[in-house]
């Protein structure tokens, strides 16, 4: 394996490249079902995530052969496109293998209540865009190294988005890909189930720790510096704390119920409230505060008021 010179990324028709790996970025980032793909185009290739550009991602993959998906995570933005690669073998995180081949643990992750308007949606999404439950062929594991003919990828665990999102350090180009530690104004999203705000918090810190000269994330068209990369990933972080202040803010002025408290406007402004899945995906990341702070006995809950212990 050699290193490649350390050229920086040049912009092509579909995003950025530097030798042999692609970024192919999300074409509206701002349609949430798309996100970002990475292509490793040598003798073994790669993709992961395969979502960003459909027209140029179908094309790609009937040129492919001998080829690996990953996908780092269950979510359907990063999975789209599965199904054009009936081909490939399939990795993913052990801890989220099970909710890509099932369609039921994957909805169980998401909700669990199987009529919430976050699933009713999600269901209708998967019927317009023909998603489809994945085989998983190969389950991963932290830190493990996967080597195609020409780089090594290192394999980065970062649970709490969901119980086994990755990252993925090309170790020979010098490139951290945070998925969906995403480094957006919106901030950390732990609206499933399943999703684990502890987790999510150490995850930041962990992603932190790995020093390279270039990160990119799945949502946003940017390859950022460590300087920059830093400074995004402040102010991401700042968020878990900001949202905690400020739902502690609200009940020190006496007890509140979830909805008050997302009607405050913590999450998502209340401009955005419109929208009934932001309003519901508010009040399921408010509760996953809200959990804990009752777990460090610092708010109590009694005949649905949410009050300061
Ligand atoms: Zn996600």
């Amino acid at each position: 394996m050699s290193k490649l010179a350390n050229t920086d990324f040049h912009e092509t028709e579909h995003g950025h490249r530097k030798g042999d790996v692609e970024l192919v970025w999300a074409r509206n980032s701002k349609d949430f079902f798309f996100a970002n793909t990475i292509v490793i185009h040598d003798d073994s290739p790669i993709i992961i995530d395969p979502s960003a550009n459909f027209t140029y991602i179908r094309r790609l993959a009937l040129t492919l052969n001998n080829h690996r998906v990953i996908n780092t995570h269950y979510h359907s933005d990063h999975r789209a496109l599965n199904g054009r690669f009936p081909e490939a073998t399939f990795m993913c995180h052990r801890d989220d293998a099970p909710a890509l081949r099932s369609w039921k643990e994957f909805q169980r992750r998401l909700d669990n209540d199987p009529e919430s308007i976050y699933l009713q949606w999600v269901k209708r999404m998967w019927q317009q865009m023909n998603l489809h439950e994945t085989k998983v062929d190969v389950e991963l594991a932290d830190e493990q190294i996967l080597e195609t003919a020409n780089h090594q990828i290192k394999i980065i665990h970062i649970p709490g988005h969901t119980p086994g999102l990755i990252a993925i350090h090309f170790l020979d180009i010098d490139l951290l890909f945070t998925s969906d530690i995403d480094l957006t104004p919106f901030g950390p999203w732990y609206a499933n189930e399943v999703s684990d705000l502890e987790a999510f918090k150490a995850s930041v810190q962990k992603v932190r720790a790995i020093e390279t000269e270039h990160y990119i994330t799945s949502h946003g068209q940017r390859v950022f510096g460590r300087e920059k990369f830093l400074e995004k990933l402040d102010r991401f972080e700042s968020h878990f704390a900001r949202r905690e202040a400020q739902i502690l803010e609200q009940l020190k002025a006496g007890p509140k119920t979830l909805e008050e408290l997302t009607d405050a406007g913590i999450i998502y402004r209340r401009a955005l409230h419109k929208d009934p899945l932001k309003v519901y995906f508010s009040n399921k990341m408010i509760l996953k505060h809200l959990e804990q702070l009752q777990n460090q006995a610092e708010v109590v809950l009694g005949d649905n008021h949410y009050q300061l212990a």
